[in-house]
């Protein structure tokens, strides 16, 4: 207990300091981290700081100490968070959801794990072995997903290069019975591209370091990275994982998900063929363009399941409809590169869907009859990449940072809304504090941003290759600009004019380059690359490939661009997070050097900024800390009263309520609602539960 509110500890809820200013808040993250304190709350929130060594706080004992507890019975920890969403869930038949955020390397995705541990370690006390199956399979699925979703950057050495969002679903006993993953936007550009110091996705090197001799060399594949273009950058980097003993780690994650001995064969040989594509170049002789080493080609048609000269075909030439006319009209060198590369992109981004998707096929829900079953509900986990601002920006971290806006948005709207709401239906008076009203502006404000997505619908995207000319011919699109808060001001000198646009995100300016933007949004994969891979006699790769099934002349509609189609997803996400009761977990990375000593003070203290975490200590103090039902309330705590314990005889429970926390001396610091009781500050809840405690 004494740990709360402790000289030596710190605070263990950001709502007790005594004045909330950023020096104090970061005083009291700092103070806690040194200390080995590396979770705080504000409120039902978790605030994490990134401790960069082995913490002996994730075992079986913690496990059992947090187990079905109160949140503020003990220090703060995500196994609390955790708890409490299962408990709401499992109570209250409420869907909950948490979401975790916090830029690369903070240790959003360690945090998943954990949670995802300790639902596991406190379900199934029966030992059912369908629930077995489901919890084995849930907790598998996520090595398969890092080892084609993770790489190591210069950030994190196990960097999630895609968002994650996981339904658990609970059957009426509150055991798992099944699950769903939503993938976002996976970093494809990776695959054929890394920065100096960074790798491409696990995968690969599993494979050249981890298969054995055999099937190395029925892929024609040499153990040494640095013979493949695509990861030759990244191919000499030492990093901490273990490729070799991972390769088998995931083969047999796969194995026990119920992969095929046919799909494993060609998630090789999709891998395979991704690293020779890296390898094909191109030449001219005369006006005719070439394949330069054809050797490769007569692989890749091995690999593919398909003929060489399909191969060569699909390479060199793309075949288009004009009017009722289809030709076949040859690349240039530089067309049949930028061929290639989509190709080998969209191969690892399919085959990284399809995982998801196989993944899905089993850990699903199936037969599920509410009647006899009573109802089923979830647990959302939400892991997605925090706000990113580089050196260079471009359409990745546009999409991802326009991601944290929906998300920021979300936040407010539920942590501020909701509790409005509440307040409002239980007849609570709602004093409209100064920070917060102001926050709400700077959350409208904030709003007009996130919308600037629709501009990606419009056609073509010379909204960003001209400004210039957008920007003083065109009255409706400067406007648009300016209330999308796009600012394109040609006197801005930081902006290199005509490549860099500008926005006002709510965590920062970012700049982006428009270099390759246009080309990323459309993402065009040229239908004779579908088309080859569905021909594909492998039955697994053509089942990847539906759409090639249609000729050139059935290819009418536009494909939506990946802006929109990442637009969409985003929000159909906060739609499904939105109808949740949500939990959060943020989190802060320490330093730059992972290093568990080192705070660096500047660096959290923008973290913290970005997050809001000090308005939502303010919003947290304006309004009440904690708020109970008259009965749930009488049910914890009536044993500190003479007037309620064991029972009371006041005519509602309410009443008793009142009566109780008069006696205490509490009154003061609590509002009665119609259902509810609201007590104002932690500290008040933190004396009942000593009282209690000393009780019982
Ligand atoms: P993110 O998903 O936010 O990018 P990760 O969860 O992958 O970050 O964390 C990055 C690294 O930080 C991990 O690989 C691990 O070394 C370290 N780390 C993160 N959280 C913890 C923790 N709770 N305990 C110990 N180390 C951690
Ligand atoms: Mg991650």
């Amino acid at each position: 207990m004494a740990e709360h509110e402790s000289l030596e500890y710190g605070k263990a809820d950001f709502v007790l300091l005594d004045n909330v200013s950023m020096e104090e808040f970061m005083g009291n993250l700092k103070l806690r981290f040194e200390k080995g304190r590396i979770y705080t709350y504000i409120g039902e929130v978790v605030v994490s700081v990134n401790p960069y060594r082995a913490m002996n706080i994730y075992g079986r004992d913690t496990v059992e100490q947090y187990k079905g507890r109160e949140l503020y019975e003990r220090p703060p920890h995500l196994f609390a968070i955790a708890d409490a969403a299962y408990k709401a869930m499992k109570r209250r038949n409420k869907d909950t959801c948490i979401v975790i955020s916090g830029e690369s390397g903070a240790g959003k995705t360690e945090a998943s794990k954990y949670i995802m541990q300790y639902i596991a370690a406190i379900t199934n006390p029966n030992q059912r072995a369908e629930v077995e199956r489901v919890k084995n399979m849930l907790l598998k699925s996520n090595c398969v997903l890092e080892a084609f979703g993770n790489a190591k950057t210069n950030r994190n050495d196990n960097s999630s290069r895609f968002g994650k969002y996981m339904d658990i679903n609970f059957d009426f006993k509150g055991d798992p019975i099944g699950g769903h993953i939503s993938n976002y936007l996976l970093e494809k550009s990776r695959v054929i591209f890394q920065q100096e110091g960074e790798r491409s996705f696990h995968s690969f090197y599993q494979l050249l370091r981890g298969a054995p001799e055999s099937l190395l060399r029925s892929l024609h594949i040499q153990k040494d990275p640095t013979a493949y273009n695509y990861i030759k950058v990244g191919g000499q980097i030492k990093s901490s994982i273990n490729d070799n003993a991972d390769f088998k780690a995931v083969a047999d994650a796969m194995k026990v998900i119920g992969f095929t001995a046919d799909e494993i064969q060609t998630v090789y040989k999709i891998l395979a063929t991704i690293l020779h594509l890296g390898n094909l170049t191109f030449g001219v002789d005369g006006d005719v363009t070439l394949i330069e080493n054809t050797k490769l080609v007569s692989v890749i048609k091995d690999l593919l399941s398909t003929k060489e000269e399909n191969v060569e075909k699909a390479l060199l030439y793309r075949t288009v409809a004009t009017g009722r006319d289809v030709i076949e009209k040859q690349h240039t060198t530089q067309e049949a590169s930028y061929g290639r590369d989509a190709l080998a992109k969209a191969m690892y981004e399919r085959l990284f869907c399809w995982i998801v998707g196989r993944i899905n096929d089993i850990i699903e829900v199936k037969n599920y009859d509410a009647r006899v079953h009573g109802k089923n509900t979830v647990i959302g986990v939400l892991d997605i990449y925090g706000f990113e601002i580089f050196q260079n920006n471009s359409f990745e971290q546009f999409c991802i940072n326009y991601c944290n806006e929906k998300l920021q948005q979300l936040f407010i709207q539920l942590v501020l809304k909701q509790e409005q709401e509440e307040y409002q239906r239980e007849g609570i008076p709602w004093k409209h504090v100064g920070n917060v009203i102001l926050f709400l502006l700077f959350v409208q404000e904030k709003q007009v941003n996130t919308d600037i997505m629709p501009l990606f619908q419009m056609n073509a995207g010379c909204v960003f290759l001209r400004p210039k000319a957008l920007l003083f011919e065109s009255f409706v699109l400067r406007s648009t600009l300016w209330l999308f808060s796009l600012q394109l001001s040609p006197t801005d000198k930081s902006l290199e004019f005509d490549r860099d646009f500008r926005i006002r995100h709510y965590a920062g300016d970012v700049v982006y380059s428009v270099v390759g933007f246009i080309d990323k949004n459309k993402d065009t994969l040229f239908q004779d690359f579908k088309r080859l891979l569905y021909n594909s006699s492998n039955p697994v790769l053509k089942r990847m490939w539906p759409e090639g099934k249609l000729s050139i002349t059935e290819v009418t509609k536009r494909p939506l661009t990946a802006a929109t189609l990442f637009k969409n997803s985003m929000i159909s996400l906060v739609e499904n997070l939105a109808c949740k009761e949500p939990y959060y977990v943020r989190c802060i990375k320490p330093n730059d050097v992972k290093s568990p000593l080192l705070f660096e003070q500047e660096r959290c203290r923008h973290q913290v900024e970005y997050l809001g975490l000090l308005e939502n200590v303010r919003v947290r103090r304006a309004g009440f800390a904690n708020r109970q039902t008259y009965p749930r309330f009488l049910q914890r705590y009536k044993m500190i009263s003479e007037f309620t314990w064991p029972n009371h005889d006041m005519p509602s429970d309410k009443d008793a309520v009142k009566k109780l926390l008069k006696g205490c001396g509490f009154d003061h610091d609590v509002a009665y609602g119609k259902t509810k009781v609201f007590i104002r500050t932690p500290r008040t809840l933190f004396s009942l539960e000593e009282q209690r405690a000393e009780m019982v």
